[in-house]
C-alpha cells in the first residue's frame, strides 16, 4: 500500500459540502482537541476557521515551543543545473524556454561550496532540472563528494528516483530528500506537466522510496496556487502523516512554496494570499505537532519574520537560485524570483533578536565526524 491509496479514500468526498458546512462551533471543538483527527485538520482549514486564526496560531506556538523549543533550522540551496526534460508551466527551466542552459563543473562545485561554507552555512539542499541525460546519478553523486567535505547535511531536489539510487546516493552522503508533489488532484497535476514528470505515481511514491532506502529526512510539500489550497494542504499534511506514521525513524517536513514569478509569465489559477498561507500553516502545525515546517526565501522578509512564532522549524537564507549564483551572482536565469535577499548573516541577527537559535548543524554525518574526531 502506498500513499495513493490513503489520497483514493477521499475520492467523491464532497470537500466544498464539508468545507462550507462547518461552523464555528466546530472550529472551538477541534481547537480543544490534544490530538486532532482528520475531520479536525479538515475543520481548520475550512473558511470557518480563517476566523479563529489569533487562537490557532497561541495554540501552534505552544506545540512549536514544546516539540522544538525556540530553535530554527537553516539552509540553502546549491543549484547544480538548470537543464530540464519537462514542460512545468510555471517554472523558468521548463525545456520550452530558451536561455543559455549550464551544468557546473566538479570545480564549479567546489568553488560554489566554497562560498557557501564562507557563510557558515553547514546544510545544503542540491537541486537540479530534471534531465537524468545531463544531470545523470552519477554526477549528482560527484558533487556529492565534493559537497562533503564542506557541509554536514546534503538533501537533494532532484527527479523521482528508483529505491536502488537513492540507496546509492545515502552511500555516497546525501541524508534528505525534498520532493514537491506540485499538485496532489491528479487531474490538475495532469494539466500542468509534460515530459517524464507526467507520471504523477511514480512521483508520488518517491518520498516513500527514498526512505526505505535510508534516508534520515524526507519533505513534502505542494506547489500553493496551481489548486484549491484548501485540499492540497489536506493532502500534503496526509502525506506527512503517513511518511511519519510508516517511517518513525524519519524526519518528516513539509514546506510551503508560494508560486513566484518566473519566465514565460505564468499566472497561477488559484493565488493564495497572506491569511491562507497562515491559516494552512497553523493548520499543519495542529495536526502535525511533530513535523518540520520549512519556510523558502520565496516569502517576503516581514512576512517570513512575523511567521516564525506560528509553526516554522526551518528556513532558507542567503539564497541563490541560478546555477552557479553564489560564486558569481549575476547572468544566469533563476528558476523563479525570490523575496527575502538577506544574507546568512542578517537571517541570524534577526533570529537572536527576537530570541531564536539559529541552528546551522543539527546533525553531522558519522563518517566527516569520525575524522575530526579521531583524526581519520
Ligand atoms: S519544476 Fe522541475 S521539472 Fe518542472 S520545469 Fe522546473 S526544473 Fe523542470
Amino acid at each position: 500500500m502506498g500513499f495513493y491509496d490513503v489520497y483514493k479514500q477521499y475520492e467523491g468526498f464532497d470537500f466544498e459540502g464539508f468545507f462550507q458546512s462547518r461552523t464555528p462551533d466546530d472550529v472551538r471543538k477541534a481547537l480543544a482537541k490534544e490530538h486532532l483527527e482528520v475531520t479536525d485538520y479538515l475543520t481548520l482549514l475550512s473558511p470557518a476557521a480563517g476566523n479563529f486564526l489569533e487562537e490557532m496560531a497561541q495554540k501552534a506556538h505552544r506545540i512549536t515551543l514544546r516539540n522544538f523549543g525556540r530553535v530554527i533550522f537553516l539552509f540553502t540551496p546549491l543549484y547544480l543545473s538548470d537543464y530540464c526534460v519537462n514542460q512545468c508551466a510555471y517554472c523558468s527551466f521548463n525545456a520550452r524556454n530558451k536561455f543559455a542552459r549550464t551544468k557546473l563543473t566538479l570545480e564549479q562545485v567546489e568553488e560554489e561550496a566554497r562560498a557557501i561554507a564562507q557563510t557558515g552555512m553547514k546544510d545544503i539542499l542540491i537541486l537540479t532540472g530534471e534531465s537524468r541525460q545531463h544531470n545523470p546519478v552519477s554526477y549528482i553523486k560527484d558533487c556529492v563528494g565534493v559537497l562533503k567535505k564542506y557541509f554536514c547535511s546534503i538533501c537533494i531536489e532532484v527527479y523521482p528516483l528508483e529505491e536502488e539510487e537513492y540507496r546509492e546516493l545515502v552511500a555516497a552522503g546525501v541524508d534528505g530528500l525534498t520532493m514537491f508533489q506540485e499538485v496532489y488532484d491528479p487531474g490538475v497535476y495532469a494539466r500542468y506537466h509534460n515530459g517524464p514528470k507526467k507520471n504523477y505515481h511514480y512521483r508520488l511514491d518517491a518520498p516513500e522510496r527514498s526512505c526505505r532506502a535510508g534516508m534520515r529526512t524526507v519533505g513534502v510539500g505542494a506547489l500553493l496556487g496551481l489548486a484549491d489550497w484548501r485540499k492540497e494542504a489536506f493532502f500534503t499534511g496526509l502525506h506527512a502523516d503517513y511518511l511519519q506514521q510508516k517511517f518513525w525513524d524519519v524526519q518528516v517536513s513539509i514546506s510551503l512554496p508560494r508560486f513566484r514569478p518566473s519566465i514565460g509569465g505564468f499566472q497561477p489559477d488559484y493565488p493564495v494570499d497572506d491569511k491562507s498561507f497562515v491559516q494552512i500553516l497553523l493548520a499543519h502545525r495542529l495536526f502535525l505537532p511533530r513535523v518540520g515546517i520549512t519556510i523558502s526565501t520565496r516569502e517576503s522578509p516581514e512576512f517570513r519574520d512575523n511567521i516564525l512564532p506560528l509553526g516554522v522549524t526551518k528556513i532558507s537564507a542567503g539564497s541563490s537560485v541560478t546555477v552557479g549564483g553564489y560564486a558569481r551572482p549575476d547572468g544566469m536565469a533563476p528558476q523563479f524570483e525570490i523575496s527575502d535577499p538577506r544574507s546568512v548573516a542578517e537571517i541570524k541577527q534577526m533570529l537572536i533578536q527576537k530570541g531564536y537559535q539559529p541552528v546551522f548543524e543539527d546533525w553531522q554525518q558519522w563518517d566527516s565526524l569520525e575524522k575530526q574526531l579521531y583524526n581519520f
